[in-house]
């Protein structure tokens, strides 16, 4: 299938790991030239030369942290009209509820919430003005379906869904759409690294930890970066048009409603 993206430019935030690399790998197999950003240089330029090799699109590394404004500022700065915009970051830490102080809320709120706004409100006009944008922001399952010790993460993404459902409708009009993918348990860095924490809070094994965790999972697996990025290119292709407003989850069948 031919996605019809050859050719279009993408920001990708938080992309040198993860998630964020395997919807820029995706995107950069249709022919889209990438702007991706992280933290941290050395993965970042690796992650930047890898998808030249193996693609031969261009690929612009801005070593940047996203949640700030000079951050916000450098990558607009380096692709001022994108056609694509996928916003993702780092999410917020794990506590409970009666712990967390006013200034985790406003991080987590600037950084999952905040910065998405930031980045879809400099983008969405010339999009609209151009007759074509996709705009998908990275949240999680949590979303709809909460998370025990993960009130920050529940709370700034649900927010970020109400904020632009508005937004995403009169977008499409213009052939601008607007979507959130929810992962679920995806095999990363982040995933690997609860797991760890996990296991050094109980004193079980990793393996024991990771397999059990994987074991919840009605797929009986974790997703791949790779399939989370097919998703993505698939709502940012030609025929992503008619897909607006929506939050589609990835989770091997973790969320147990019917609808
Ligand atoms: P990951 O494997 O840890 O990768 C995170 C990527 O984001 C890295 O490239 C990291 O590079 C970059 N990054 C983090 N914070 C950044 C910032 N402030 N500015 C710029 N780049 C930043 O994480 P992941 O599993 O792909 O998760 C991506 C998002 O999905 C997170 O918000 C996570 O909470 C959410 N999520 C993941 C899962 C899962 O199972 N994997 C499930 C639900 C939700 P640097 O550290 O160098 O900046």
């Amino acid at each position: 299938m031919d996605l019809g993206l050859k050719g279009r430019t993408a920001i990708v935030c938080a992309a040198s790991k993860g998630l964020g690399r395997g919807c820029a790998e995706k995107l950069a197999e249709a022919g889209v030239n990438l702007t991706i950003c992280a933290r941290t240089k050395e993965p970042l330029e690796a992650t930047a030369e890898a998808i030249r090799t193996a693609t031969g699109v261009s690929v612009k590394a801005i070593t940047c942290d996203i949640t700030s404004d000079a951050g916000r500022s450098a990558i607009l700065e380096a692709c001022p009209k994108p056609d694509i915009l996928i916003n993702n970051a780092g999410g917020p830490p794990p506590g409970d509820f009666k712990d967390f102080a006013l200034s985790d809320w406003r991080a987590a709120v600037e950084s999952n919430m905040i910065t998405p706004i930031a980045l879809i409100q400099a983008t969405v006009y010339g999009m609209m003005e151009r007759g074509f944008g996709r705009i998908i922001n990275i949240t999680s399952y949590s979303v709809k379906n909460p998370i025990a010790h993960l009130e920050l993460s529940n709370g700034a993404r649900s927010g970020l869904t109400g904020a632009i459902a508005v937004l995403a409708r009169k977008s499409a009009a213009h052939n601008v759409t607007i979507n959130a993918l929810l992962p679920g348990p995806f095999d990363t860095d982040r995933l690997r690294g609860t797991s760890m924490k996990i296991s050094a809070q109980t004193g079980r094994s990793y393996d024991e930890v990771h397999n059990e965790r994987m074991q919840d999972v009605p797929a009986k697996r974790f997703g791949a970066a790779e399939e989370f990025g097919a998703a993505a290119a698939f709502l940012a292709s030609q025929y992503g048009g008619y897909i607006t407003g929506q939050n589609i989850v990835l989770d091997g069948g973790c969320y147990p409603g019917t609808f």
